[in-house]
């Protein structure tokens, strides 16, 4: 059920203000929890930049306009009952004032429950060792010994992958496959096919009956 947003239909509450979660449309973090007044609310829509209420200050606030730190908006949503409010964005820069990328940092069973966004790390370590090699690392080797080096990593770990699988060994299969995704994404940055891409396939795909 996929409805437009109608400001007539958000529910201010009895200060006029509603509230505001931000979230990384990329990697899915949750930025940060702030204030929107109508004014505010219009203005994140007609800037694609978020615009905020300050309780204290009484005032409204642009996001980065004085640190830099702009919040582009990708998508609006209100919640079932209309008193709250989702902006995904890309952020410019780190949401909290503190100068981390969320606000929500205090963290509590992370040790138990590790929540990561590994592959998306994964890309930006892997970009990192191309544009900053690194002595023995395996990653800036492969970038250096180049493209037929990637595929024939790929070919041999595809046949791991085979391997594992009729082995009907679980921990070999995940750990080829993690072997796979791996240099699957080597391959990906020197052929300049970014994980977005690969996601806009899948998504065209979706939907349509398999043929
Ligand atoms: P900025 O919007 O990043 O240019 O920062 C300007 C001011 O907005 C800061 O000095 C804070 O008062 C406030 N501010 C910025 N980011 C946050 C945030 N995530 N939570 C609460 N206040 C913030
Ligand atoms: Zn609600
Ligand atoms: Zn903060
Ligand atoms: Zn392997």
């Amino acid at each position: 059920m996929l409805m437009n947003l109608q400001i007539e239909n958000v529910l201010f509450d009895e200060k006029g203000l509603v509230p505001a979660i931000v979230q990384d449309d990329k990697t899915g973090k949750v930025l940060m929890l702030a204030y929107m007044n109508k004014e505010s609310l219009l203005k994140t829509i007609e800037t694609k930049e978020t615009w905020f209420y300050s309780r204290s200050r009484q005032e409204l606030w642009n996001k980065g306009a004085t640190s830099g730190n702009r919040q582009i908006v990708k998508r609006l949503s209100l919640d079932c009952d209309n008193d709250s409010v989702l902006v995904q964005v890309t952020p410019m820069g780190p949401a909290c004032h503190t100068g981390v990328e969320t606000c929500f940092y205090n963290t509590k069973f992370e040790e138990e429950t590790p929540n990561r966004a590994i592959i998306q790390e994964l890309i930006v370590e892997i970009k990192n060792r191309r544009e900053n090699p690194i002595e023995g690392s395996y990653t800036s080797y492969l970038f250096k010994e180049g493209i037929d080096k990637v595929l024939k990593k790929i070919g041999e770990e595809s046949s791991e992958v085979i391997i594992g699988a009729k082995n009907e060994d679980k921990s070999e299969l995940t750990s080829e496959l993690a072997d796979l995704t791996y240099h699957s994404l080597v391959l990906m940055e020197i052929a300049g096919v970014s994980i977005e891409d690969v996601k806009k396939e899948l998504l065209k795909r979706s939907g349509k009956k398999d043929e």
